[in-house]
């Protein structure tokens, strides 16, 4: 990637809508990220050098990593890991395993990591890694390799003080465990502040298995025009994020009536028993065959007529075509980039409120940074005293977004993007350039 990639400046052109036609997801995650970066520079008025420094990833280090099979076969993945943005503190982002991933994802999902951490005022700039890998397809012993061999190709990267990676689709907290080990191994002591989202006997916080989630619950109850008794809710996603969010609205009152995965969806218009339906999932690693509940195609689970739509899964879902049929007149992002900028326009025209992901999934980066300062300091709060913290943040951001949206006749994204951009850019504002 070079500057003259970015098509679009500052300078009051208003930028192209990204193509849609990139050819890879990840390319066109990267398009979408773009294009609110530049909607935000020229809101905030920045020139075009801090408009591309800030278009422009830190570091990008791509990996081969390669993996013994049980079998005695060796293969080659490719990993990535890009720190976007240094300017207000170490870099810190999930590390996804996915077969799809590309440097292009990558990119896009630390560049709203940057503005994320920003908007929600933890000092931190934005990082992400991932690996092209189906985790579903590996042993636990693959795995562990896959995953100790990539930390090991970006140790030097990576660091406490540096850049701090987490959880992201297709990894957890075992994984987390695994990486604190293999770092730990080569500094020759234990470092429990190089990752977040690890296991509590590892110094992982309370509180962080289900921060995303949370933070998910607390975005969407703040934006609810109505009461959350009875209100209904649909999940894209039944995973880390969308499994607890699904649970937490429930538990606010909510009627939670359709859930996906990869394996399928289901629909109860009564509503779901979501405990009843994690332990389904758990057991049988999908939503799909549960009893209690019709069966639905995926898609038609993103069009439902629902007060809340919370798409959990992946990128893109939510795009041109498929928006003039969304009837959820809240969408609240669990997901990174589920809704493209075409479908943003779509979506506002018709009147639905969007809660963007960079405030909507914060909750989850804000229990890492409290884990992360639990590490530093060696000590640990209870589980109370994190949730206390973690709603403080939540609802201060979103208040401020809200503000400034209903201010200046922004949409939420593009007021929490000038939020975080503009944090960004008076940083490196302060600091300079060197030399
Ligand atoms: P996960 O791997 O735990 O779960 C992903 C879920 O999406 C799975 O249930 C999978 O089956 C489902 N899925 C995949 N393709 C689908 C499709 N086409 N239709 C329906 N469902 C599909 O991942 P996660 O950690 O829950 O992450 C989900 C999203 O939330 C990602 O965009 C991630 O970047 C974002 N996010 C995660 C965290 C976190 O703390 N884990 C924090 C912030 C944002």
């Amino acid at each position: 990637m070079t500057i003259t990639d970015f098509p679009t400046t500052a300078s009051g052109v208003r930028s192209p809508i990204p193509d849609l036609h990139a050819p890879s997801p990840g390319e066109r995650a990267l398009a979408a990220a773009r294009f609110q970066l530049a909607e935000a520079s020229r809101f905030l008025g920045l020139d075009d050098g801090m408009h591309h420094m800030l278009a422009t990833p830190r570091r990008s280090l791509t990996v081969s990593v390669p993996v013994r099979r049980e079998d005695g076969r060796l293969e080659v993945v490719q990993g990535h890991r890009v720190q976007h943005n240094l300017s207000r503190g170490p870099a810190k982002g999930g590390i996804r395993f996915h077969p799809a991933t590309d440097l292009a994802e990558v990119t896009a999902l630390a560049m709203w990591m940057t503005w994320k951490c920003a908007l929600v005022g933890i000092p931190y700039g934005g990082a992400k890694g991932g690996v092209a890998v189906d985790p579903a397809a590996l042993t636990p012993r693959e795995l562990e390799r896959v995953t100790r061999r990539y930390v090991n190709e970006i140790l030097p990267l990576i660091g406490p003080e540096k850049d701090i990676p987490a959880p992201d689709v297709g990894t957890d907290e075992q994984t987390m465990a695994w990486i604190m080990d293999t770092y730990s191994a080569n500094a020759g002591y234990s470092v429990p502040g190089v990752v977040t989202g690890k296991p509590t006997a590892l110094g992982g916080s309370l509180g962080r298995a289900g921060a995303t989630s949370r933070g998910v619950q607390i975005a969407a109850l703040q934006a609810l025009t109505r009461s959350p008794e009875g209100a209904t809710v649909a999940v894209q996603g039944f995973g880390k994020v969308g499994a607890l969010a699904a649970q937490y609205l429930a538990d606010a009152g909510c009627r939670v009536v359709a859930v996906s995965d990869a394996g399928g969806a289901v629909v109860r218009s009564s509503g779901l028993d979501v405990a009843a339906l994690r332990a389904h999932a758990a057991e049988t690693g999908s939503v799909h065959g549960y009893r209690d509940a019709d069966p639905l195609s995926r898609d038609e689970l993103l069009e439902l007529d629902v007060d809340v739509l919370v798409p959990a899964a992946l990128e893109g879902v939510i795009t041109a075509d498929n928006a003039p049929r969304v009837r959820a007149r809240l969408v609240v992002e669990g997901a990174n980039g589920p809704t493209t900028p075409e479908a943003d326009l779509i979506l506002a025209g018709n009147g639905a409120t969007v809660v963007p992901d960079i405030l909507a999934n914060a909750g989850g980066v804000i229990v890492s940074y409290l884990e992360w300062v639990q590490n530093t300091q060696a000590y640990s709060w209870s589980a109370g005293e994190v949730e206390v913290k973690l709603r403080d943040l939540m609802e201060n951001a979103y208040r401020a977004v809200a503000e400034l949206a209903a201010e200046r006749g922004l949409t939420l994204r593009q007021a929490a993007h000038a939020i975080g951009v503009g944090r960004v850019a008076e940083a490196h504002r302060m600091r300079g350039l060197y030399p």
